[in-house]
């Protein structure tokens, strides 16, 4: 088939894109190897915050007692909670099925996995299709890394740990990133006993020492075990009796063992040398502003980038890159803000610049920073954990960054999103009217603890 633009990959990106050029009137052809959706709605955001919500009212319902409520004897039916998840799932990967067919027929979708025979053309179960121009939105999947004998013992991913239907005993999380981070306080609040290994320091070490500190207080108060500083040597063991063996001569024993120690691109089997596209050492596929990669009228869009791996980026590409294949100016993809949270119980949220981070770059900045359990809602919901910074520019007020680690503070993050997003001085918030108890009112006191905005 020949058309004007073909989409490989049903992720984040690919499909809105796709859709729209459709409804732009192009001819278009979407390729999809597994589930539509790709990893955030199959074994990524949509299935984690589901079973988070699961995780997160166990807990509640085991801490009541803290505000005067008595519960009985709390358990957890996992199968019950992984058909919940199932159920979501199911919902959201119909939802991208429905927008594919709102496209109409100028939109083809072919289910298999496609394979770049050169630039501009594509084998899917042996048949050929071609197009001026062709957008990857292949996305990542698990890195299991060469530790000795991992790849001979029972281990899981993010999609096949959220397939258990029974809670593990003891759970072993190699990596303390945010998804580390987000299963191991996951399974703690199923009933699991819960180790994670870490070879930096800290947990979320992208992150300022202080949010990792608020966020490993946290966890170790709820009675997860943290191997930080500590590299997996090796692995041995079966099912319900693993070993993971530190650098330091340490054994650490589990009947689970769950690998979350990054994520690796899916282009080795795609046929990106045929097609004279360039990767980088890791396998990323690195593009320019307009996301056009090496190779004449091939793009790349999502996690195969380097960069930022988010639902919100990738589905940002596609706007980009839709204005720049219509020929509409548009926003340059290095300009962006791309904000984060992690959805650990207190959240961790951030925009722009950390810091360290701002150390690094030898950037100007004031700082402030303030516990998050000054806010006065945070007391009385008693959610006190956590900390929260922020860093102005000293000459243009401007917010260069803030951290929040605190509840709801993916939430609370846009706040600052939305200042750095329109330029806006740090004192547009000073000036505001915040309504008490919030805590969003807390984001006020601390900008306030700036001393350029202190109340004298
Ligand atoms: C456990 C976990 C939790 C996460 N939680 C969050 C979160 O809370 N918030 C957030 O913003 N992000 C989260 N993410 C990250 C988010 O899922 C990704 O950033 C996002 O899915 C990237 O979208 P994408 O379109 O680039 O790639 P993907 O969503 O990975 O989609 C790529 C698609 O391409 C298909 N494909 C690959 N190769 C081929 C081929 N050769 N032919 C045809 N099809 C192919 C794949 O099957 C897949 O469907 C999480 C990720 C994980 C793993």
């Amino acid at each position: 088939m020949k058309v004007d633009v073909i989409v490989i990959g049903a992720g984040q990106a690919g499909p809105p894109l796709a859709a729209r050029l459709a409804e732009a009137g192009r001819r278009v052809l979407i390729a999809e190897a597994k589930d539509l959706g790709g990893t955030c709605v199959n074994n990524g955001c949509t299935p984690t915050k589901t079973m988070i919500a699961s995780a997160r009212a166990a807990h509640v319902a085991r801490t009541a007692g803290r505000l005067g409520v008595r519960t009985g004897d709390v358990k957890v039916d996992l199968a019950a909670v992984v058909d919940r998840k199932d159920k979501i799932v199911g919902q959201w990967r119909e939802s991208v099925q429905k927008r594919l067919d709102k496209a109409g027929e100028r939109l083809t979708l072919i289910r298999g996995r496609a394979r770049l025979v050169a630039a501009r053309e594509i084998e899917v179960d042996g048949e050929r299709h071609s197009a001026d121009v062709v957008v990857l939105n292949v996305g990542c999947r698990a890195m299991i890394p060469p530790i000795p004998g991992l790849a001979e013992t029972p281990h899981l991913d993010n999609a096949s740990v959220m397939e258990l239907r029974e809670v593990p005993r003891k759970l072993v999380v190699l990596g303390g990133g945010y998804i580390g981070c987000e299963f191991a306080q996951m399974f703690r609040r199923f009933g699991s006993e819960v180790t994670i290994v870490e070879s930096m320091d800290r947990l979320m070490s992208h992150e300022d020492p202080e949010s990792s500190a608020a966020l490993g207080g946290a966890f170790e108060s709820e009675g997860i075990e943290l191997a930080l500083g500590a590299k997996a040597a090796n692995v041995s063991g079966t099912a319900n009796d693993l070993r993971v063996r530190l650098d330091s001569g340490r054994e650490v024993t589990g009947s689970h063992l769950l690998v979350a120690l990054g994520r690796r691109p899916n282009t080795d089997d795609l046929g990106c040398d045929a097609a004279g596209i360039a990767r980088d050492p890791r396998g990323y596929i690195p593009v320019d502003d307009h996301y056009q990669t090496s190779a004449d009228g091939v793009y790349a869009v999502g996690d195969v980038t380097p960069g930022p791996q988010f639902t919100h980026a990738s589905w940002d590409d596609h706007r980009l890159l839709f204005d720049h294949l219509m020929g509409r100016p548009g926003r340059k993809r290095s300009e962006r803000l791309i904000p984060i949270t992690a959805f650990t119980d207190p959240q961790v949220a951030r925009v722009g610049l950390t810091e360290e981070g701002a150390k690094m770059a030898g950037v100007a900045y004031e700082a402030a920073t303030m516990p998050f359990g000054n806010i006065a809602r945070a007391v009385e919901l008693d959610e006190t954990a956590g900390t929260m910074k922020v860093l102005i520019d000293p000459k243009t007020e401007r917010i260069l960054g803030a951290s929040i680690v605190g509840a709801e503070a993916g939430e609370l993050i846009h706040v600052f999103v939305g200042l750095v997003s329109a330029g806006a001085s740090a004192r547009a918030l000073v000036d505001a009217e915040c309504v008490h108890p919030t805590f969003a009112e807390g984001l006020q006191t601390l900008v306030m603890k700036l001393k350029r905005y202190a109340l004298r």
